[in-house]
């Protein structure tokens, strides 16, 4: 998937996650006790009365990244740096929740990209993943949105994102198909245009490190 998302898009995007939420935390509670019922539980039993507010509490953290934008994350750990060489981080620990069931999706994500004069901290690069992870997703548009956002922050000659991820929606319910496994991918810039340096990060992530 190369599906390509623009910084305005993008932008707008976090300014209209973070406008307040009109509805309050005792309804969103209220909510999850109708939930409760409907499923056709007693909120009122020891184990479940403090569930609401577990729930909410739980999905908040779990959407938090919409309170979030690039600028902040990024927080100016950006370096000048006469480096051309590729730069990967791989196997990023990734949670999201698709956007369909609200369910887990879980998995790793692998980012590369090529310095134009400029490097961004390392963990940088795993807390834009969190950024956008943290959100309602679909994993294609996840995917994009990592491209995109460190393309936006560091404006590097290219960058590839690569995301495994194992969707509970798909183990638990549904097909039921525990073990299956999406890959998606984004290449921007010359790893879009260059097939040499996109096999290089695909070869780069497929290779096992030893060291661990
Ligand atoms: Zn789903």
């Amino acid at each position: 998937m190369t599906l390509s998302i623009s910084p305005d898009a993008l932008k707008a995007q976090s300014i209209k996650a973070a406008a307040k939420s009109k509805v309050s935390e005792e309804e969103m509670r209220q909510a999850v006790r109708t939930l409760l019922i409907g499923l056709g539980e007693d909120p009122d039993r020891e184990g479940l009365i403090d569930t609401p507010k577990r729930m909410v509490k739980a999905l908040q953290f779990m959407t938090s990244g919409y309170t979030k934008n690039l600028e902040e994350v990024v927080n100016n750990a950006i370096f000048h740096e006469d480096s051309n060489e590729m730069v990967l981080v791989r196997d990023i620990d990734l949670f999201s929740s698709c956007e369909h069931h609200i369910l887990p999706i879980i998995g790793k994500a692998h980012i590369a990209y090529i310095p134009d004069g400029k490097v961004i901290g390392l963990s940088k690069m795993a807390r834009i993943c969190e950024m956008f992870a943290r959100r309602l997703q679909v994993q294609e548009r996840l995917t994009s949105q990592i491209a995109d956002g460190l393309q936006e922050a560091l404006n590097p000659k290219g960058v590839a994102v690569v995301v495994e991820a194992t969707h509970m929606c798909m183990s638990m319910r549904g097909v039921q198909k525990p073990g299956s496994w999406t890959a998606s991918s984004a290449m921007r810039g010359v790893f879009a245009e260059d097939e040499m340096k996109r096999r290089e990060f695909m070869d780069m992530i497929r290779h096992k490190p030893s060291l661990m």
